[in-house]
């Protein structure tokens, strides 16, 4: 029988993940299907009835339906609970069980583009305090980072991450990248400045150590103005493309039954699809 999976959204004609999860079914030759559903917030019950029928083994979230699901799932892990959203859903035995991929992502993204990138890191400095930023924070305390220092636009919102997520984190706005930037060994943008090219002001790269690694979540376009300057630094960039893949990596994983592999030719064909 098929094996069927979805990543449902509303509007959902601009995701991706179609053409991973595509790729890597016809790459392993799996019989299953992998599609995107339009599925508004009204209809988002009736189609958790859809799942329990046993139609799917499971499929991703997309916006708006991240924090909603939550209250619709009949067990959510720990970790999707301190990250605040749901981003994956598993359905086994008529129950559907909701995660949240996207620190996984992060680091494999990380471990792929920069290997050995969390061996003796210090102090870290996440730019940015929404959603994604969650996740991010997650991901650097689960490799054991000494002190992360969370600057937002918002200072409040990056207080609230600060004592909401169990860690060494501190908030501060971003006029302190002066003071914290020569310490850090890492700079990840979890913000949406980047996106279309809009850029940070202000933000002094060359303050950092010369070992510094530098990270952009944002992957439209795939090298931002932040990598840009990073690199006119010498500085080691990674960008977000393959957090996008390497999240995808776990849902696969469980819902065909096969470890998938984040390729350079997987790679190719998104980047083909990708602003730049
Ligand atoms: P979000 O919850 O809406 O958070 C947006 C963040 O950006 C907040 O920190 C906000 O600051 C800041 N911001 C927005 N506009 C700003 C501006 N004009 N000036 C300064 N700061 C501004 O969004 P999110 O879900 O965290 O997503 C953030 C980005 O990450 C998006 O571009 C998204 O595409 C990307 N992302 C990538 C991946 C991946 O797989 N690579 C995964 C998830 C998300 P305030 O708190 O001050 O409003």
């Amino acid at each position: 029988m098929t094996t069927k999976a979805f990543v449902i959204g509303h509007p959902i004609n601009h995701s991706r993940s179609p053409l991973i999860h595509g790729t890597w079914l016809t790459e392993h030759g799996i019989d299953g299907s992998y599609e995107a559903i339009d599925v508004a917030p009204a209809e988002l019950l009736a189609f958790f009835e859809r799942l329990r029928g046993g139609e799917f083994a499971g499929g991703n979230v997309t916006i708006p339906h991240k924090e909603a699901v939550f209250a619709l799932c009949d067990s959510v892990d720990p970790l999707a609970k301190t990250i605040g959203a749901v981003n994956t859903l598993v359905v086994r035995d008529g129950k559907v069980h909701g995660t949240n991929t996207d620190y996984l992502g992060f680091l494999g993204n990380l471990d792929a583009g920069a290997p050995g990138w969390a061996d003796s890191l210090d102090e870290a400095i996440v730019l940015g305090a929404g959603g994604a930023a969650r996740a991010v924070l997650v991901a650097l305390r689960s490799r054991g980072v000494r002190q992360v220092h969370i600057l937002n636009r918002t200072v409040a919102n990056a207080a609230q991450l600060a004592s909401h997520i169990d860690g060494p984190f501190s908030a501060h706005g971003y006029e302190a990248f002066a003071e914290l930037g020569p310490k850090a060994g890492l700079v990840v943008n979890t913000s949406s400045i980047g996106m279309h090219g809009t850029r940070f002001e202000g933000l002094d790269l060359g303050l950092l150590p010369k070992t510094a690694l530098v990270t952009d979540i944002v992957y439209t376009p795939q090298v931002t103005p932040l990598l840009a300057d990073a690199k006119a630094l010498a500085l080691r960039t990674v960008d977000g493309l393959g957090m996008l893949l390497h999240q995808a990596v776990p849902g696969f994983e469980a819902w065909f039954g096969t470890r998938p592999l984040v390729t350079p030719a997987l790679r190719a064909r998104i980047e083909a699809t990708l602003e730049h």
